[in-house]
């Protein structure tokens, strides 16, 4: 059965923006890649190629760094006052915010997820990164520090620290959340007075470049963010290892962040990484079901499960496991596949035949090594890249579907005694970038959350984000916290300036 495309209606300016060339962001202007080269941008619910977005390589990477570092050693952003900085940084988040519908459908169209999501999730969340770091720019704050010197006696001194922009950033960001990956990356940049070039995946070029049309329009001075559009084997290793960018920061797969470090480790530049994760999932047997299961069903199926905090082992204490796998099960069977466009569908396409290659090779090896698809456990459809949520069961731990990260709707599930048996099953991982507790016992939470690798722990809820709390991962899941005022350690410099006033 192929899932049928509705009849899409699209907002005029999206309309607009899709037919109108697709080009770089280099110093103000928008321009050809140097190659004249395009590749194909497609729509993953059908295949159907929406736009051609400019084939960026290293000249253009070049341009990019070069335009952006004049603009970080001559231009205004670095010398006006944070508040005018501030300013910008807010009225990027006004502009984004009224053209939320457009944005929602871009992502839709772009990546598969539904319209409906982005609307609530995707768009929001990134206009409340800009807003929350527009109020940084005003608080970056040095401090004084009382010193004494052994050696000089009776000598004096007034030491402080001055909290200084790093610098040109290289961002590469990834297409599972194409928008707000730009924003949690541009944002806390901006609002420390750093240049930018961003790299959007060559999955999902769009809203980026909508986004790079929006902050010219809020008076971002001319160099201080540049988009260019490309692959990765090309203008993102270009980025990387660029001379004049001062730092990189890059959410990815772990594969890929380890090429990165290797790029930057030549003039040692900066790097902060968010990659992959293998997140469990614990359900203890006091928990709210109510809650839990379609909790469960959340932590894995939000986004067709291309979320790198994805709840892809779920634990369940033995004497409920049969229950709540039936429940997330039963969520599973409700979740309505189709475009994301259309007005019903829970869940869209993964977002490239690659990813669906990949998933269901997961799949597959997953019940070739003996594992139970207790729902799903195929493509659905032949036309777009649908995979219908699947639970696995009758699993062990050191399976590759438990120790992987698949990035699709796919779920491993395994039963439990205690929680002494389960911490150490729990943390047995490479990954360590988010975990799920549910529980009543509010001590045994906290006891949990406590012993957990992960840099973000849910309590009787999941997939819960805010632009004031950090985000990132202990282990191979990165390096660096994203959101919150601890993402600005990654875009500043702290100088010491001691005065001598004896
Ligand atoms: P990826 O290759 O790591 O892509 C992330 C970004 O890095 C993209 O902009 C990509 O560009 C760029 N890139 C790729 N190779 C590069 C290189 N040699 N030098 C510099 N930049 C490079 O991820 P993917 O191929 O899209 O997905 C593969 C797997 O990665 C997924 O299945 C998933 O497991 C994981 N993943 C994790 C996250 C996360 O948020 N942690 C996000 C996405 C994917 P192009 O897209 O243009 O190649
Ligand atoms: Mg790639």
């Amino acid at each position: 059965m192929t899932i049928a495309a509705p009849e899409i209606r699209l907002h005029s300016n999206v309309e607009a923006f899709l037919a109108s060339p697709k080009q770089n962001l280099i110093d103000g202007r928008w321009i050809d890649a140097a190659s004249s080269k395009t590749f194909a941008v497609h729509d993953p619910a059908t295949g159907d190629v929406i736009a051609h977005a400019a084939a960026g390589d290293a000249p253009d990477i070049a341009a990019a760094v070069a335009a952006a570092r004049k603009a970080f050693d001559e231009g205004p952003w670095r010398r006006m006052t944070p508040s005018e900085r501030g300013k910008i940084v807010w009225k990027i988040a006004d502009l984004l915010e009224d053209h939320l519908e457009e944005f929602a459908q871009l992502e839709s169209i772009d990546n598969g997820k539904p319209a409906a999501v982005a609307r609530v999730a995707d768009v929001p969340l990134a206009v409340d990164i800009f807003r929350y770091m527009a109020g940084w720019a005003t608080k970056i704050e040095g401090a004084t520090i009382p010193i004494t010197v052994p050696y000089l006696p009776g000598a004096r001194f007034h030491a402080y620290t001055l909290r200084e922009p790093i610098g040109v950033v290289g961002q590469i960001i990834p297409w599972n959340f194409p928008l707000l990956m730009a924003a949690w990356k541009l944002a806390p940049a901006l609002a420390a007075g750093c240049t930018v070039v961003l790299k959007p995946a060559e999955q999902t070029p769009l809203s980026a470049l909508r986004l790079g049309e929006i902050m010219q329009e809020a008076g971002l001075p001319n160099g201080v963010v540049n988009v260019v559009t490309g692959f990765g084997e090309t203008a993102g290793a270009a980025l990387a290892a660029a001379p004049g960018v001062d730092k990189v920061a890059f959410t990815g797969s772990t594969e890929v962040g380890r090429i990165i470090v290797k790029a930057a480790s030549h003039d040692l530049r900066k790097v902060s990484l968010e990659l992959g994760g293998k997140s469990p999932n614990v359900i203890f047997k006091d928990a709210d079901l109510d809650v839990a299961i379609p909790g469960a069903a959340n932590a894995i199926f939000f986004n067709h499960g291309q979320c790198c905090c994805a709840g892809s082992r779920l634990y369940v204490e033995k004497d409920i496991f049969d229950d709540v796998i039936s429940g997330v099960a039963e969520e599973a069977k409700k979740i309505k596949l189709g475009h994301g466009m259309a007005d019903d569908s829970g869940m869209g396409p993964l977002v490239s035949e690659e990813q669906l290659n990949r998933v269901c090779g997961y799949i597959e090896e997953g019940k070739a090594s003996g594992a139970k698809a207790v729902v799903g456990g195929a493509r659905k459809g032949d036309r777009g890249y649908f995979v219908e949520p699947t639970i696995f069961t009758n699993i062990k731990q050191d399976m590759k579907i438990v120790q992987e990260e698949i990035f699709g709707p796919v779920v491993t599930a395994a039963p439990f005694d205690s929680l002494d048996e389960i911490t150490p099953v729990a943390n047995d991982s490479v990954y360590g970038l988010a975990a799920g507790v549910w529980t009543r016992d509010v001590a045994r939470a906290h006891r949990f959350a406590a012993e957990l690798r992960a840099g973000t722990v849910w309590v009787n809820c999941y997939n819960v984000f805010d632009a004031a709390m950090p985000f990132g991962g202990y282990k191979q899941s990165g390096w660096g916290r994203e959101m919150g005022h601890e993402v600005l350690e990654l875009y500043t410099e702290t100088k010491s300036v001691c005065v001598n006033i004896s």
